[in-house]
């Protein structure tokens, strides 16, 4: 078959076109596959998605290019369109635009990235929602500023962006990136300054229409990194709503925006002296408690809310000088369970973890003097369990 004209080389802003169809055949499940002689449609190729839009008013639910032939599958009767027909197409073009802004913001972060780094491209991954970038060396937190400051510059300084294609012989006089060996003609984005890259997809026609280009996460990845960022409308709105929650926080606890991270600290810091508060309190009233056990009982058995491990351990060897069977504390561990510690003078330790392993499905171990561990269960359960020595 022959390749399918791509309108969107040379026409990256058109929305709508006319084209002929040149083939139809049935993919199953109600959809047909549509090859045309021309289209503005971009197909899911080299990391980036396929555009969305409209033949003839179908929705086309995917397009791909195999061997310069690009398919249009779309939902309908197979008597719905015929080949040799006529048909009008038309693109998402928010979808494709958003595409266009975030790859554009992918070359000038790739040509940064390789000409002050050496860094190579090694990934890209252009969905609906999410852009990554992979390459092939580590960058420290203060570069990475560097980086995302570089590419907004380049934005600043809206310079011209050209795509076109090379001959061979032209392009052994070019350095560009590239991540194939190419042998046929080759299409060049060019960025002057920043970027030459071999690419297939459509871009904004200056680096000014791009907006803004927003690292939200850096990772080490494969001896790299991976980036993922937003440009464009998408960073526009990820900032919208960062704002809107940070508004809402701010809101919540009473405090300039510009103020948060301070009253954050401060929060968290009253809090972990509430938990030692209330942790003191507990062992206290655990205390009360030991004193309040009859002497004569053989098993003791309590339950308290969150306490030290080492407060719990001391009680537990308390109980354990005046009393022969099981004695335990549990203590809450915030969570629908309790931290166990378990002594059992006149028997082993051992053989009650097994107990409640089996009845309880606990966690935990230690020696026969001692054992520790986890329990999902309310009191009333534990206390059935451990029951059997409560004659
Ligand atoms: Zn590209």
């Amino acid at each position: 078959m022959i390749q399918t004209i791509k309108l969107y080389d040379d026409k990256p802003y058109d929305r709508e076109f006319t084209a002929k169809i040149i083939n139809i055949a049935e993919a199953g499940e109600g959809f047909l596959d549509i090859v045309l002689d021309r289209t503005l449609f971009f197909p899911e190729e080299g990391g980036q998605t396929c555009d969305n839009g409209y033949i003839c008013d179908l929705k086309v639910a995917h397009v791909s290019i195999d061997d310069g032939v690009i398919t249009h599958r779309i939902q309908c009767a197979a008597t719905a369109l015929s080949e040799g027909e006529e048909v009008q197409g038309r693109i998402d073009w928010e979808h494709r635009f958003s595409n266009m802004q975030n790859h554009s913001a992918e070359h000038i972060l790739s040509g940064l990235l390789h000409n002050i780094w050496g860094s190579e491209n090694v990934g890209f991954h252009l969905s609906d929602n999410i852009v990554t970038l992979d390459t092939s060396k580590e960058l420290e937190a203060d570069e990475i500023k560097r980086l995302e400051k570089s590419a907004n510059k380049v934005i600043y300084d809206n310079i011209p962006v050209d795509c076109r294609y090379y001959e061979p012989s032209e392009l052994s006089a070019i350095e560009y990136r590239s991540k194939k060996e190419l042998k046929e003609d080759v299409r060049l984005v060019t960025i002057p300054g920043v970027d030459v890259c071999a690419c297939c997809a459509p871009h904004v026609s200056r680096t000014g229409e791009i907006g803004i280009i927003k690292i939200i996460k850096a990772i080490r990845y494969k001896g790299g990194m991976r980036f993922t960022f937003l440009a464009g409308c998408r960073a526009y709105d990820h900032i919208t709503a960062l704002q809107d929650m940070t508004d809402n926080v701010s809101h919540l606890l009473s405090v300039s925006s510009d103020k948060l991270d301070e009253a954050v600290s401060r929060l968290m810091k009253e809090n972990e002296e509430y938990k030692i508060k209330l942790k003191n309190a507990a062992a206290a009233k655990l205390g009360q408690e030991i004193k309040a056990l009859s002497k004569d009982s053989r098993n003791a058995v309590l339950f308290t809310d969150p306490i030290d491990n080492i407060v719990q351990r001391n009680a537990v060897n308390d109980l354990a000088r005046s009393h022969s069977g099981v004695c335990a504390v549990f203590s809450s561990d915030g969570a629908g369970g309790y931290n166990y510690i378990i002594s059992y003078p006149e028997g082993d330790a051992r053989d009650i973890a097994k107990l409640m392993k089996e009845k309880l499905t606990s966690k935990g171990g230690g020696s026969k003097d001692m054992i520790q561990g986890n329990v999902k269960a309310s009191e009333e359960e534990i206390r059935r369990v451990l029951d059997f020595q409560n004659e």
